[in-house]
């Protein structure tokens, strides 16, 4: 089955991997260059434990497993599992979360003497949350290395400009260099996929979710846990700099418009500060989060021969979502797990 991916970021990428390994002949057109997008500018943290419901935590604790097993696939680069210390609050909010997990079955543990484990806290928490199964990757090369290993076609500076249609069948897509048909077509496009389908007259709502991420140079310490901290979600990266978003909580952050860069640089440098001592700033990156307006994944078939596979938090999910896919598009069982994400694109009013 010939396959056409548009869009090469992690969810691009994890498709191609698992589309080419099912068999398939994939071709992957990107609009610029791999990981350009969202995923070239994450904070990479993979966990369950920010969730919007029930279902959507459960979903977050079978993408941690896909991870590992696309490590055993794949090889490098692999996520480093770090787990997460989480002291964003103290008291009930910090016990209720604990027991809200707790009740779900994650593994959480409630700690006492949080600094034991973070010696560079200048001012330890008194309590903290420890979810020993959460960890992190670096989006960007792993998207490089999965469609590298994929051995996909790779097109880049290909945007895609309209889907082709025969009959109410989407045929592939148009490119400024020409037509690529295809048996099935997949929108990995991130936030450019509204303007994808609006070409064939279906409607995705997604709502504006600016992010901007910094990193510091290189510091002396060392951080032995992602950190999610009362203003800052934190974490080291292999060569000593210090990679974090500059919202508090950013998973949910529903500011609309992008920040000022320098504002928002200095506030986030003056946290840093207060926690470790003087850090200096590396760089600033804007990207914008792809965002379905109900804050949940989209993924699976929205008509015949297109399929979508948009979502945030799309770091911790894209290898759950390529396997399901993959099954789907290969006649395999579709995990009833992704039944609550499937597209409910609407047809856009004449
Ligand atoms: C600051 C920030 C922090 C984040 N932190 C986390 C986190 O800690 N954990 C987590 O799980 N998630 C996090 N996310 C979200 C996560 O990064 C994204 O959900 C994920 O990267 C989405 O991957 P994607 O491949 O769907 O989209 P993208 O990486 O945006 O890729 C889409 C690609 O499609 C291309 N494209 C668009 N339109 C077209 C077209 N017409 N034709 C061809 N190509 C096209 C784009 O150029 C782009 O390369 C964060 C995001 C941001 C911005």
């Amino acid at each position: 089955m010939k396959i056409l991916i548009l869009g090469a970021g992690l969810l691009g990428a994890c498709l191609a991997y698992r589309l080419t390994r099912a068999g398939c002949s994939v071709t992957v057109a990107e609009a610029a260059t791999p990981a350009s997008g969202a995923s070239g500018a994450s904070f990479g943290w993979i966990n369950a434990s920010f969730y919007l419901n029930p279902a959507h935590h459960h979903l977050r604790v079978a993408a941690i497993a896909a991870h590992h097993r696309l490590t055993t696939d794949l090889g490098s680069p692999a996520p480093s599992w770090s787990g997460t210390l989480w002291f964003e609050s103290q008291g009930a909010p910090l016990t209720r979360l604990r027991d809200d997990l707790t009740a779900l079955g994650y593994p959480v543990t409630l700690l006492t003497a949080p600094g034991a484990l973070e010696p560079a806290l200048l001012t330890p928490p008194a309590q903290a949350l420890h979810f020993p199964s959460e960890g992190a990757t670096d989006a960007a090369p792993l998207t490089r290395a999965l469609l590298a290993a994929s051995g996909a076609t790779l097109l880049s500076q290909a945007q895609a400009t309209s889907l082709i249609t025969q009959g109410a069948r989407i045929i592939g897509a148009a490119t400024p260099n020409g037509q690529i048909l295809a048996d099935h077509t997949v929108l990995a496009t991130g936030t450019g996929t509204p303007a994808l389908l609006q070409t064939i007259g279906l409607n995705l709502p997604m709502v504006p979710r600016p992010g901007l991420i910094l990193r510091t140079n290189p510091v002396a310490f060392r951080l032995n846990h992602i950190l999610v901290t009362p203003h800052l979600e934190i974490r080291q990266l292999p060569d000593g700099s210090l990679l974090t978003p500059c919202a508090a909580n950013h998973q949910s952050d529903p500011t609309e418009t992008a920040p000022d860069a320098k504002a928002a640089s200095q506030a986030t440098l003056a946290h840093l500060t207060t926690l470790f001592g003087p850090v200096s700033l590396a760089d600033t990156r804007l990207a914008h989060r792809p965002v379905p307006a109900d804050g949940l994944p989209v993924l699976g078939q929205a008509a015949p021969g297109l399929s979508l596979a948009v979502m945030h938090s799309g770091v911790t999910l894209a290898p759950l979502a390529a396997e399901a896919l993959t099954a789907e598009l290969t006649g395999q069982p579709h995990h009833p797990i992704w039944f609550p994400y499937r597209p409910k694109t609407q047809t856009t009013p004449a």
